[in-house]
């Protein structure tokens, strides 16, 4: 995502109550934010968040947090927020590197990890920095639940074969569910919202690879 410098973000997103400005302060008492005990879900790298948005408005009893790591594309998101005319009081949002995520969420608060179309980091010494290295599940084993689950969608190839390779060799996690082809895959595409990426992606005809990861039993 080519990223510009957009001068008005710092003043939106501050003005914006639904931006948690230090998500560290609410470690272990997110249900104090929403004033209800319902499961929080997020997704990392949230980019202009339609999907989280969608998510948001069609399951009023789940709580969803969207956490992106620059203002300028977390802007985006906030504006497509304050435009919705019924906009909905489920979803906040964090600006943050998802590499601190046990420092703003307490073990087993958060039921579900959405990871959509992430930065595929294609060197092999960046590898820890992609969003399904070992690493990165090492983090996600720290606030999920006991059920909790990780859903990652992406057209890259390399990217979703690398996350396949780190599940099998896992001692904490395992695959849920795996396809190549979402799309045309009728029992894991039911329901599915798709994301901005998704949308430009699957319109050139890439498939769409997904998979469900959760605790080995
Ligand atoms: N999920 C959106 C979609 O599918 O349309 C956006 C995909 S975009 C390729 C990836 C997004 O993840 C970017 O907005 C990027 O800034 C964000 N991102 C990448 N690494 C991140 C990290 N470590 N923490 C938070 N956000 C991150």
């Amino acid at each position: 995502m080519r990223l510009r410098n957009i001068p008005r973000a710092e003043g939106v997103l501050n003005d914006c109550k639904e931006v948690v400005k230090n998500g560290t302060d609410f470690k272990g008492n997110w249900q104090n934010v929403f004033n209800n005990t319902n499961p929080i879900h997020i997704e990392i790298g949230m980019g202009k968040g339609k999907f989280l948005l969608s998510l948001a408005q069609c399951n009023p009893d789940i709580n969803y947090i969207g956490i992106e790591r620059y203002s300028s594309v977390l802007l985006r998101a906030v504006e497509k927020f304050q435009e919705t005319e019924t906009a909905p009081s489920n979803i906040r949002f964090i600006c943050m590197d998802a590499a601190d995520i046990a420092e703003v969420f307490a073990p087993d608060e958060v039921s579900r990890i959405y990871l959509n179309f992430s930065d595929p980091w294609p060197k092999a010494r960046h590898a820890r920095r992609r969003l399904t290295s070992a690493e990165f599940f090492a983090q996600y084993d720290r606030i999920l639940t006991q059920d909790g689950t990780v859903e990652f969608k992406t057209d890259n190839r390399p990217l979703f074969d690398f996350s396949v390779e780190q599940l099998k060799e896992s001692s904490t996690f395992e695959l849920a569910a795996c396809t190549y082809d979402l799309h045309n895959t009728p029992d894991m595409n039911q329901g599915n919202i798709m994301t901005e990426y998704e949308e430009k992606f699957s319109s050139m005809g890439d498939p769409i690879c997904k998979l469900i990861a959760h605790r080995k039993s």
